[in-house]
C-alpha cells in the first residue's frame, strides 16, 4: 500500500505545501541494510554521578565493540571510563555537527533534584540531533528501587523520554531501557537494536533487561545454525520476518494456511526456508510444528503472526466473528504454547514472540473481538515469561505490539481512518512490515536473554493508547 502523501512531501513543492498549511512533514526514515554500519554517525555520551558505574561500563563496552565514534559532555567523568573500554572519547566541545545518537546513563539519580542532571546533558543538545537519530536513556527498574527517592527518581525517565519522542520530530526516536542490578552486560542486543536502523519506527518505549541467559552471537548473522518457525509467513508481516529471519541466518520454516500454499512456497523458496501448510487453530497444530521442527534440530524461535481481524461494532457483530478472532489471535497460540512446553519442544534458550496490537492496548471502535483477542495475548506473555523465569531453562517470551502498518490489512480500513491512523504518530507515517520483522529479530536473536515479558510497541509512537 502507497502511501501518497508520504511520496509527495518528499518533493521539494511537496514540502514547501505541507510546511505553509501546517501539515505533517514524514520524513523518510533510515532503515537497516545488510553490511552497513550500527551506528551511522557519532554518539553523545553522558551519565549522572554516583559511585555505580556499571550501566556506563557496559553501554561503553558495545560502544567499543562497535567501533563508534563516541564524545561525552562531561570529559572528566567519562573519559576514564570509556578509555578503560578502549575508546578515545572526545569532548562535545569538539563536535560542531550533530550526533546521530544521544546516550544518557541516569541509573545514579535517586533524588528528585538531580534529574536536572539529565536536562544538563539533553537541554544543549536538543537541536543537534540528525535526521532518524536515536536518544536512549538508561536507568534502573524503579520495582527493584531501594527507597522511594530512587523510585520517583527512576520513574520519572518515563515521562522525560516520551516527551522527547513527540517533540523532536525528523524521524528520532527516544527510548527508556531499564536494566535490572547484576545484568548489565545483557544490555548488548537492546542497545544495538534502538541505536541502529532497525528500530526506525519504535518509538517511546520502556524495556527492561533483566538477569538471564544471553548468548555470544555473529552479529553479521545472529540466527546461524538456528531454526525459526513463522506462522501468516507467505505475506504482510510474516513474510517480512522469514526474509529477516533469513537474512540474519535462520533456517525458516514459513508457516501458513493451505489456500495460501502458493504464496507461502515462493517466499520459502526465495530465502532457503521450507514450509508447513496448516491452519494454527487445527487440534494437532502444536504437534505438526514439532514434528516440523525435528527436522531441523528443534525450534529455536517461534513468532506466533498470524491473525485476522473481522471488524464490527458489537452490536452488529456475529458469534462467528467474535469465536474466529479469538480463536486464531489468542487460544492458538496458548494451546500451541502448552503443547511446546509439555512435550520439551523447544530447544534450550529457544524465544517466543507474539504479536498483539495497539488495538488490544487502547482498544478501537468496530474491534472489540480483535482486542480483546490482542489484549489477551499480552496476558498470555506476561503469565508466560513469569512461568520460564521461575522454570530457568533460558527460554524467554515477549511480544510486538504493532500500530499501523502499511499491509493488505491496513489497506482494507475505510480512506478516512486510514489517514488518521497513518499521522496519528511521532513519525506522521505509517511503519513497514519489515519493522516489525526487525523489532521481532531483536526479541528472537540468542543475545535476548534478559529480555523477558516485554511489550514492545511498534507504532511510531502513535497517540493511540500512549
Ligand atoms: P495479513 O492478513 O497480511 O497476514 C496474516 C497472515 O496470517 C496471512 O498470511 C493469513 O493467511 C495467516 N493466517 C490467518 N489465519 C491463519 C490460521 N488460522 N492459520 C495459519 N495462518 C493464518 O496481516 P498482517 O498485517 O501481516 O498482520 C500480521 C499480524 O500482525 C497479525 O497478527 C495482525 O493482527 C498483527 N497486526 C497488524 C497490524 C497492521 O497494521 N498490519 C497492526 C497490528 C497488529
Amino acid at each position: 500500500m502507497s502511501d501518497r502523501y508520504g511520496e509527495f512531501v518528499q518533493s521539494s513543492l511537496g514540502k514547501k505545501v505541507a510546511k505553509s498549511l501546517g501539515l505533517p512533514l514524514p520524513i523518510k526514515l533510515d532503515r537497516f541494510e545488510a553490511g552497513e554500519k550500527v551506528v551511522r554517525g557519532s554518539v553523545l555520551f553522558g551519565s549522572a554521578s554516583g559511585d555505580d558505574s556499571s550501566i556506563s561500563d557496559a553501554v561503553a563496552n558495545v560502544l567499543n565493540n562497535l567501533h563508534a565514534e563516541v564524545y561525552v559532555s562531561d570529559e572528566d567523568a567519562h573519559k576514564e571510563a570509556l578509555s578503560g573500554a578502549g575508546i578515545e572519547a572526545k569532548g562535545s566541545k569538539d563536535h560542531a555537527e550533530k550526533y546521530k545518537v544521544l546516550i544518557f546513563d541516569a541509573s545514579n539519580i535517586s533524588y528528585a533534584p538531580d534529574l536536572k542532571e539529565m536536562y544538563d546533558f539533553f537541554h544543549p543538545v536538543a537541536r543537534q540531533v540528525e535526521k532518524s537519530g536515536r536518544v536512549i536513556v538508561i536507568g534502573r527498574p524503579p520495582e527493584e528501587c531501594e527507597s522511594i527517592g530512587q523510585t520517583l527518581a527512576q520513574r520519572s525517565l518515563e515521562g522525560f523520554v516520551k516527551s522527547v519522542g513527540k517533540e523532536f520530530k525528523n524521524g528520532i526516536t527516544s527510548q527508556l531501557i531499564y536494566v535490572s542490578k547484576g545484568a548489565e552486560s545483557n544490555i548488548d542486543s537492546t542497545l544495538r537494536f534502538f541505536i541502529s536502523a532497525r528500530s526506525a519506527y519504535v518509538s517511546g518505549q520502556v524495556v527492561r533487561v533483566g538477569k538471564g541467559n544471553a548468548q555470544d552471537v555473529d552479529w553479521s548473522k545472529p540466527f546461524a545454525g538456528k531454526t525459526v518457525l513463522v506462522t501468516g509467513a507467505s505475506r504482510g508481516i510474516g513474510e517480512s520476518m522469514a526474509r529477516v529471519f533469513a537474512r540474519d541466518g535462520a533456517h525458516v520454516i514459513c508457516l501458513d494456511i493451505p489456500p495460501q500454499q502458493a504464496d507461502l512456497q515462493k517466499v520459502a523458496g526465495e530465502i532457503g526456508g521450507s514450509t508447513l501448510a496448516l491452519d494454527i487453530t487445527a487440534k494437532d497444530a502444536g504437534e505438526k510444528i514439532a514434528e516440523a521442527a525435528a527436522k531441523r534440530n528443534g525450534l529455536d524461535a517461534i513468532i506466533h503472526n498470524a491473525g485476522v481481524t473481522r471488524d464490527k461494532t458489537l452490536a452488529k457483530m456475529d458469534d462467528k466473528q467474535w469465536s474466529m478472532v479469538i480463536d486464531i489471535n489468542l487460544q492458538s497460540i496458548a494451546a500451541i504454547n502448552d503443547y511446546l512446553f509439555e512435550n520439551n519442544a523447544l530447544n534450550e534458550n529457544a524465544r517466543i514472540v507474539c504479536v498483539s496490537s495497539i488495538s488490544g492496548i487502547a482498544g478501537n471502535l468496530g474491534q472489540t473481538n480483535y482486542a480483546t483477542s490482542k489484549a489477551g495475548v499480552i496476558g498470555l506473555v506476561q503469565a508466560t515469561a513469569k512461568k520460564l523465569k521461575e522454570e530457568d531453562k533460558g527460554i524467554t517470551i515477549n511480544a510486538v505490539a504493532p500500530g499501523f502498518i502499511e499491509t493488505q490489512m491496513t489497506a482494507a480500513i475505510p480512506v478516512a481512518i486510514r489517514e488518521a491512523g497513518r499521522r496519528m504518530n511521532s513519525m506522521s507515517q505509517g511503519g513497514l512490515p519489515v519493522d516489525v520483522a526487525e523489532t521481532a529479530a531483536w526479541l528472537a536473536t540468542p543475545a535476548s536473554g534478559g529480555v523477558n515479558g516485554n511489550i514492545v510497541r511498534v507504532c511510531g509512537q502513535s497517540l493511540l493508547g500512549a
